[in-house]
């Protein structure tokens, strides 16, 4: 494969491209078919060459990426722009509840000698992570990160060796 960055080619069936859900792979077509297979993760791919779109056959989820000449772009949904707004406040929802549970235990210590004296220290950074991990959610789904196919994929190939 090329290695030049400035180097940019379209998506074709005679060609070779890294996957877009392994990362590791190398995605190319299968004989006598209009499809591509990754060679690491085994997904199977159908491509539409007039849009340089590919798109996964063996998923339930309609995964799509677009060729940029370049890379994979995980197709955006259509109309909706992630603006600054959903930023302050994925930060508030993730930064707030944990700052309300703090504060009370800070204000409101329990006593030394209760036997749930430990709770506001587990508490507070629990609620910290359920939070950042609901938006870490919501961030993936929306730009299509196959996290579970990726990590998958990283197990098969450890099991493998
Ligand atoms: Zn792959």
């Amino acid at each position: 494969m090329t290695s030049s960055k400035n180097f940019k080619k379209n998506l074709t069936y005679s060609d070779v491209y890294n996957c877009p859900v392994c990362r590791h792979g190398e995605i190319s077509a299968i004989p006598l078919m209009e499809a591509f297979a990754c060679n690491f993760c085994r997904h199977i791919f159908t491509a539409n060459l007039e849009k340089q779109l590919l798109k996964m056959a063996d998923s339930q989820i309609p995964l799509t990426w677009r060729w940029d000449g370049q890379n994979w772009r995980g197709m955006q949904r259509q109309g909706f722009e992630v603006g600054w707004f959903y930023w302050i406040a994925g930060m508030a929802f993730v930064m707030i509840p944990p700052t309300i549970v703090g504060v009370g235990a800070y204000l409101f210590p329990p006593l030394p000698s209760d036997p749930l004296f430990w709770f506001p220290f587990v508490w507070t950074p629990l609620t910290f992570l359920c939070h950042l991990a609901c938006l870490l959610w919501l961030v993936v789904e929306y730009y299509q990160f196959p996290v579970l196919m990726y990590l998958g994929a990283i197990t098969q190939r450890l099991w493998i060796r």
